[in-house]
């Protein structure tokens, strides 16, 4: 950076300050989680980190409680009601934990009978179940893990328990590159959803949950931060015994996600992908963009001669789209060649082998475009 820092008289500090503004040499990430952000967001953060706006600290160094950071929190928070569509019966919680913390968080709010019933549908879904089955008597309504969780099962008419407290669904699997694409039939229960890979990718009905929840490092920012959108009756006292504080909705709730620190510089940076989403013109935007991204791959891999995509094409995901040569060795060659090309984290996830390439909302069309090139060249000369 050229930029003269003012006031920065500390040793160490300025030495690269009579450098040239450096060329900075961004890859095509393709990393399934934590995972690329608009750059956009990532320059003004930049700008903004030694002073944000007048204030002489960076947002790290913010109190919570201070008037600055009030505002960036509630402006985050209306930023997303207005994305979402957010009806004022649901409330916006902006927690720590990851994805993960949810699952057990979940059934120690909801559990009231001590009854869900779990679609599994990936890892992530059956780490959800287990998680529940420490609280009560969690059901496997339906899975698809028989076929390696290629595909999403019909849950048109489910065995939905009488006294199940809620229904549970991942509706992007990650791993494995699969989406609802038709909410489950839940029979009249609530709809709980880890929408972590999938949020904010595409217009969604929010009435049609009790809870949408995701780590926010998939598709949203930076990792530490994990939104969970609640609706207000399902937010009570009444959680099952030996519950911390720290796991209660409602203590959350009452205090606006301020009852104690929450992860303000990673609540400060959604903040920034929110206005940048909006900017592009909201969910039908992206929904569009996505598509089409995810069109020139997907249709790419129906013709290939040498890969082909693992998941039943009416379940495929618009973000994670895992494929395959079918050749181990092959593979590993891919991966290593189109690294050395500057497409990073193309490996699938351990349990999957093969290719998984997530395309989530800051990935570009160029990057979709110039990995099929790619692709292509790799095809002839291994043919
Ligand atoms: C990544 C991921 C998780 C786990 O998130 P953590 O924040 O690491 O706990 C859970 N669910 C889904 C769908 C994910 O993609």
């Amino acid at each position: 950076m050229g930029r003269q820092i003012p006031g920065s008289g500390w040793p160490g500090n300025l030495q690269d300050s009579d450098k040239e503004e450096e060329v900075v040499a961004r890859v095509y990430n393709f990393s399934a989680g934590p995972a690329v952000l608009p750059e956009e967001v990532l320059k003004e953060a930049a700008e903004e980190m030694l002073d944000y706006r007048g204030t002489g600290m960076s947002v790290m160094e913010m109190s919570h409680r201070s008037k600055a950071y009030e505002t960036i929190i509630k402006e985050a928070e209306a930023d997303l009601r207005e994305l979402m569509n957010i009806p004022d019966n649901y409330k916006v919680l902006f927690l720590q934990g990851g994805a993960s913390q949810q699952f057990a968080m979940i059934p120690m709010n909801l559990m009231k009978n001590r009854v869900a019933d779990y679609i599994v549908t990936g890892q992530w879904a059956k780490k959800a179940y287990q998680e529940a089955c420490l609280y009560g008597k969690a059901n496997k309504i339906a899975s698809s893990e028989d076929q390696t969780f290629s595909y999403i099962p019909d849950c048109s008419d489910l065995p939905v328990s009488e006294d199940a407290d809620y229904v549970y669904i991942c509706e992007n699997n990650t791993i494995y590159g699969t989406k609802f694409k038709t909410l489950p039939n839940t029979k009249g229960k609530t709809l709980v959803a880890d929408v972590s890979s999938c949020f904010l990718s595409e217009p969604v009905d929010v009435t049609r949950y009790g809870v949408i929840y995701g780590g926010v490092q998939k598709n949203i920012g930076p990792a530490g931060v994990v939104i969970v959108i609640i609706r207000e009756d399902l937010i009570t006292e009444d959680v099952l015994p030996g519950t911390p504080t720290m796991l209660k909705y409602k203590i959350h709730a009452d205090n606006d996600s301020l009852y104690n620190t929450p992860p303000a510089y990673g609540i400060y940076i959604c903040g920034k992908v929110f206005k940048w989403i909006r900017k592009q013109g909201g969910l039908e935007a992206m929904k569009a963009h996505n598509e089409k991204k995810a069109a020139i791959l997907y249709d790419f891999l129906d013709q290939s001669k040498l890969f082909r995509g693992t998941v039943r094409r009416e379940d495929r995901s618009l973000m994670n789209v895992p494929f395959v040569t079918g050749n181990e060795e092959l593979d590993a060659k891919f991966v290593k060649e189109a690294k050395a090309a500057g497409f990073e984290n193309l490996k699938g996830h351990r349990t999957v082998g093969g290719m998984r390439a997530s395309i989530y909302n800051a990935m570009p069309i160029e990057g979709v475009e110039k990995l099929v090139e790619f692709m292509k060249k790799f095809e002839e000369e291994n043919a």
